[in-house]
């Protein structure tokens, strides 16, 4: 261990460098060929490191890049490990401008630094650590997807099909403080649309029916199913409709956010969504909507993960504690399908998604060592 950590140390200026390179190619989910660019410079350096890459191309979204590093898996040998992570980031281009990526006061900011383009790098410093050290005895495959911030729909099968051939899934997400994540929230999105009766307010108003009135009850009922007890959470995060005050709305609409602990709540809440009636008979409503992330639960594979990874933090002098978050990544795939899947496996900062986004690099050598000795552990 103290010689990983060593290696660690002596690697951070060049983790810093390629965290540095990937965060000044700018990639938001939205821009594909800026978030093409973004995995052509990682393929390069993967290649470099001696990484089998393969692209995988996509039409709309950002490609998904694949490496892998050690022997090649066989019958007799250990199933690979998938180091799971993603390129792309929620800032729009040209954030570097008024958010430029720099180090100051023991910290590493910019745009796409903590989530995460640091736990991609400390991958790639703790694979080339294991295969100087002659320490890779087993397959690791790294995939690297350019969708994840908008729900991960064109990778999910990749990361799926990929996580299926392995023993387990190591989630480079940055750290929950200085936790890794052992549970995560599934999460759904719904939308509702009420269509009722457009009136006059004044010359006819017993001839509408009021959408927007009856929205308001749909709010109040979806919202009542919240039970913070059990985790589960329906917030209404947008609501419009209705178009003059003098006007008795036809037409009224919302966004609305779900998270559940269990994969069991899934079906549970989408048949209380279908069975959803308006109030007044003469408005009706549209209910789409499903869980497009299943929960990570904190499955006994997982813990087992997590427990191992504690004993060897304590090698490295740290305690390491676990953690659940409401927030999703593509960990929750891969925990849904039963494979034992540890999240929260990249850097430690602060501000993922907001203009304080910045890594903690003292914790970064540390980190990379675990992340290393969970490789070969
Ligand atoms: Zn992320």
């Amino acid at each position: 261990m103290r010689a990983l950590l060593a290696g660690a140390r002596r690697k951070e200026r060049s983790l810093l460098d390629l965290t540095r390179k990937l965060v000044q190619a700018e990639s938001p989910s939205d821009a594909k060929s800026a978030v093409d660019a973004c995995a052509a410079l990682a393929a390069s350096h993967l290649k470099q490191l001696g990484g089998r890459v393969k692209l995988h191309r996509l039409e709309h979204h950002g490609n998904a890049l694949e490496a892998r590093f050690g022997p090649r898996a066989s019958s007799e040998a250990a199933q690979p490990i998938l180091l799971l992570g993603h390129l792309d980031t929620v800032w729009p281009l040209g954030t570097l401008q008024s958010m430029p990526c720099r180090v100051r006061s023991g910290r590493l900011s910019g745009p796409g630094t903590l989530d995460m383009k640091a736990g991609v790098a400390m991958a790639c410093a703790a694979l080339e650590l294991l295969m100087e050290a002659r320490l890779l005895h087993r397959e690791i495959i790294l995939l690297l997807n350019g969708d994840e911030e908008i729900g991960s729909p064109a990778s999910r099968p990749i990361t799926e099909n990929l996580a299926r051939t392995c023993s387990a899934v190591y989630v480079l997400e940055p750290a929950q403080g200085l936790a890794y994540k052992t549970a995560r929230k599934g999460i759904g999105d719904w939308h509702i649309v009420v269509n009722g009766i457009a009136a006059h307010a004044g010359v006819d108003f017993e001839k509408g029916a009021n959408a927007l009135l009856e929205l308001a009850r749909v709010i109040e009922a979806v919202s009542g199913w919240t039970d913070l007890k059990r985790g589960l959470t329906v917030s209404v995060g947008v609501a419009a409709g209705g178009t003059k005050s003098n006007v008795v709305p036809a037409r009224a609409q919302a966004d609305i956010d779900v998270r559940i602990p269990r994969l069991t709540d899934g079906p549970r809440i989408a048949r209380k969504f279908a069975a959803l009636r308006a109030a007044d008979p003469r408005c009706t409503l549209d209910v789409t909507g499903q869980i497009n992330r299943p929960p990570m639960e904190r499955s006994r594979g997982t813990v087992r993960l997590f427990r191992k990874a504690h004993l060897l933090a304590r090698e490295l002098g740290f305690e390491l504690n676990e953690a659940s978050t409401g927030g999703g990544s593509d960990g929750n795939f891969t925990a849904a399908l039963g494979i034992p899947t540890l999240d929260g496996m990249g850097a430690v900062g602060e501000g993922a998604h907001a203009s304080h986004e910045s890594v903690f690099i003292e914790h970064l050598a540390l980190r990379t060592a675990l992340l290393a000795a969970m490789l070969i552990g």
